[in-house]
């Protein structure tokens, strides 16, 4: 078998200090919601674990996942890269072309067999006799399947390898599905969202490096570290959900005082992502934080889930309270009930109790201006 060069020894080969490395090291722990002191167990992976070799595969997609990859600033995406993983075929990111990127398939398939992770960004039709989406001539499907064989596990990028996605929404011309409807025989992460935070997505790949094993999952194939819980739950305009504070109207009153966007239709009470922890750009921001409202792009089927602006009540979900793992098994439009009943309790509080200033918001002032 094949001997994989380790990450720090891939680091010390192109100059990095020892310092760099242990920097490296506790940004890497802090991104996986580890302790200060785990920097020196991921040290120690990093300086005896190979380095894991990395296909990545693009199926019918727009390559945003890709996008935000490259944009990770935690860890620094050229680490993750250039060094952590051996980007060995990427469509976008490889110097090589034609028939030379196509080998590398063969050669990382035959030298890495059962070694190599498979990421796939996009996804592929359900027959070998759809006429869409072709790599080096033959269809993507084919692609796919082959090289999830050899493969030690298969990451799904995003929302259309997680899902289907837009290209599976009505009435799904091409046939798309999700990948897992097309690979059976290999253990899936999926990594839903469109796109995946480029945190979540390095915080992924850290971990299996890290630990030598995949992050534990949710019933639906997520990692648990990153979709355990709703953008509703830590959304800092929570408070004005709590007290019936909400945006009537884009540019009201309560919109420039930054209340809840859910009667604009946020989708923030069923969707399960990082956003109003993570939140994009580096930490910055995310989109209800620039007063709209989450559109559920990391739920299943959130194009046929809309339309987008209207409330919750006229779509299905699950209860306020419940879990990612609770999904599939509370009755579908539970949550919307549910979720009108609080607003409308909490609106009639406010005309009782005569309270109609907003209390200070837990995080940041509303971005809504
Ligand atoms: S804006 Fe959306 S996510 Fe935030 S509190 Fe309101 S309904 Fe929940
Ligand atoms: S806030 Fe909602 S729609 Fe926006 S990126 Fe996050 S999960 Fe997707």
């Amino acid at each position: 078998m094949a001997r994989v060069e380790t990450f720090y020894e891939v680091l010390r080969r192109h100059g990095v200090s020892r310092r760099s490395f242990m920097k490296f090291c506790s940004l890497t722990a802090a991104s996986l919601g580890l302790a200060p002191a785990f920097a020196q167990n991921v040290a120690h992976a990093m300086e005896t674990r190979p380095r894991v070799p990395v296909i990545w595969l693009h199926g019918m997609e727009c390559t945003c996942c890709s996008e935000s990859f490259i944009r990770s600033a935690h860890p620094l995406a050229k680490d993750v890269v250039l060094s952590m993983l051996s980007l060995d075929y990427h469509n976008t990111l490889m110097a090589s072309a034609g028939h030379q990127a196509e080998a590398i398939l063969d050669e990382t398939r035959a030298k890495y067999k059962g070694q190599y992770i498979l990421a796939v960004e996009g996804n592929s039709s359900l027959s070998l006799d759809d006429p869409y989406c072709f790599v080096g001539g033959k269809p993507f499907l084919a692609q796919l399947q082959e090289m999830a064989q050899d493969s030690m596990a298969v990451i799904a990028w995003g929302s259309c390898a997680s899902w289907g996605c837009v290209q599976a929404a009505k009435p799904n011309p091409s046939n798309a599905v999700p990948i897992d409807r097309v690979i059976h025989n290999k253990p899936i992460i999926k990594v839903p969202g469109c796109p995946p935070i480029a945190e979540v997505m390095t915080g992924v790949v850290s971990y299996v490096l890290t630990f030598g094993k995949l992050p534990e999952l949710d019933r639906q194939g997520r990692p648990k570290m990153f979709y355990s819980q709703r953008i509703h739950d830590k959304c800092y305009r929570r408070p004005h959900f709590d007290a019936g504070q909400f945006v009537e109207a884009w540019d009201d009153a309560g919109a420039r005082q930054g209340f809840c966007l859910y009667k604009m239709g946020c989708r923030g009470p069923t969707t399960y992502n990082a956003c109003s922890t993570t939140r994009w750009n580096g930490g910055v921001s995310f989109p209800i934080e620039s007063g709209h409202g989450c559109i559920g792009c990391s739920e299943n089927d959130f194009w046929d889930n809309g339309p987008f602006y209207e409330r919750l009540v006229k779509v299905s979900g699950f209860g306020i309270e419940g879990t990612a793992d609770d999904l599939g098994l509370k009755a579908l439009g539970v949550v919307g009930v549910g979720l009108a009943a609080h607003a409308a309790a909490s609106t009639v509080k406010k005309l009782v109790t005569g309270h109609n200033k907003p209390p200070p918001p837990a995080g940041k002032a509303g971005g809504a201006s």
